[in-house]
């Protein structure tokens, strides 16, 4: 039987994060909401950004991430389930499952934990948004796109001005 470092029924403080909501400036367009596409033939056009924008509400420049505070929460074990590879995991009253390494014995040791993992968390995710790869396929399609439905309408109406020019003249003619 592998022993465990604590037991069934023992009060243990749990080393975790919350969460709170903000933003950073958007790393494509510099917070600008707009880039810039340069097609073959020198042609530059302005597109909405795509990264800082959500679904079909305008780019908004910014990018959510989260800021992550440190808490110790103090939490009852109720269960313990010993994996293959000889990690332990916990169930505790609050029902989650926690890794041995994240419930401590004071609240101090504890706390300790959860500002490194806070700290640790935060850095990843913003150092994942700078270097989020860049979307640029989907970008240059879009830019193509909206060129080539202008280069459409703009032989539209041209086409239905030269019949409208052909249908005056012909009521001139007949006046
Ligand atoms: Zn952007």
């Amino acid at each position: 039987m592998v022993s465990t470092k604590f037991s069934i029924g023992q009060k243990v403080y749990w080393a975790r994060c919350e969460r709170a909501p903000t933003s950073v400036e958007c790393p494509d367009c510099g917070g600008t909401g707009r880039l810039r596409v340069t097609f073959h033939d020198e042609t530059t056009v302005s597109i909405d950004c795509q990264n800082c924008a959500r679904g079909f509400e305008p780019p908004t420049g910014r990018v959510t991430v989260y800021d992550r505070s440190p808490e110790a929460r103090l939490t009852t074990i109720t269960g313990i389930e010993i994996k293959q590879d000889s990690s332990v995991e916990y169930r505790t009253n609050d029902s989650y499952i926690i890794d041995e390494d994240r419930l401590f014995d004071t609240r101090d040791e504890a706390m300790t934990k959860a500002a490194a993992i806070a700290a640790e968390m935060d850095r990843a995710e913003r150092e994942k948004v700078s270097r989020k790869e860049k979307d640029t396929r989907s970008w240059a399609w879009n830019a193509s796109y909206h060129r080539r439905e202008i280069k459409r309408a703009k032989e539209s109406i041209a086409y239905h001005e030269s019949k409208l020019a052909v249908a005056s003249l012909k009521a001139k003619e007949q006046k």
